[in-house]
């Protein structure tokens, strides 16, 4: 009948899982306004999407009820992206769902008035529980604002001139403002808040 998305939470991203495995093409991403599209008359309610996004943000209804019920539930939904970044600064990834390829950085960039890129490489993998979460590091920015990592190579490191990994660099509305380079642990959280906001 109907799949309707929570955009709070979903990243609305053209890689979006549930756009590769719908059958009928009723979700499918529009490049010229970078969103993904909903043609609920091509949806057949088989709820393939809702189980392959990982974050609960697509949901199918199959009455008119199920659809009314959803939908409140979305709109009342208090959450937003940042309450879902569960990964921290300059630990190994935990999440895939903010991994970015670095060929799509620039894109990325795009794609929210505040946007966050941690680069990291191997070397820069620090302990898991003496980081940072990026969701305090976010506490104070816009609710719309994003967060990805990506891993670090020689072009990215010699455009953005990086000497120290892992750093986080900083997008507002697309342009790059300011970069923090190297490892913060989380007796350094205020030190690193004071440094964002003199960027941001
Ligand atoms: S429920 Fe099935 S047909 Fe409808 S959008 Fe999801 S995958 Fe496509």
């Amino acid at each position: 009948m109907s799949v309707l998305i929570n955009f709070k939470i979903c990243d609305n991203a053209k890689e979006c899982g549930g756009i590769a495995i719908c059958p009928t093409g009723a979700l499918k991403w529009n490049e010229k306004k970078e969103t993904i599209e909903i043609d609920n008359e091509k949806c057949i309610s088989c709820g393939k999407c809702e189980n392959e996004c990982p974050i609960g943000a697509i949901r199918v209804a199959k009455t008119e009820a199920e659809y009314k019920k959803i939908k409140e539930e979305i709109d009342n939904d208090p959450r937003t992206q940042k309450d879902l970044f569960v990964d921290r600064y300059g630990a190994t990834p935990l999440s895939e769902r903010f991994i970015a390829k670095p060929e799509t950085l620039n894109e990325k960039i795009h794609k929210s008035e505040i946007v966050i890129v941690e680069l990291f490489d191997d070397d820069s993998i620090e302990c898991l529980l003496k980081s940072i979460p990026i969701k305090d590091i976010f506490k104070e920015l816009p609710d719309n604002s994003l967060f990805y990592k990506i891993e670090c190579n020689a072009d990215i490191k010699r455009d953005l001139n990086i000497n120290e990994l892992p750093v986080l660099l900083v997008y507002e509305n697309g342009e790059f403002v300011g970069k923090i380079e190297g490892y913060y642990s989380i007796d350094q959280k205020e030190e690193m808040y004071k440094k964002l906001k003199q960027i941001i």
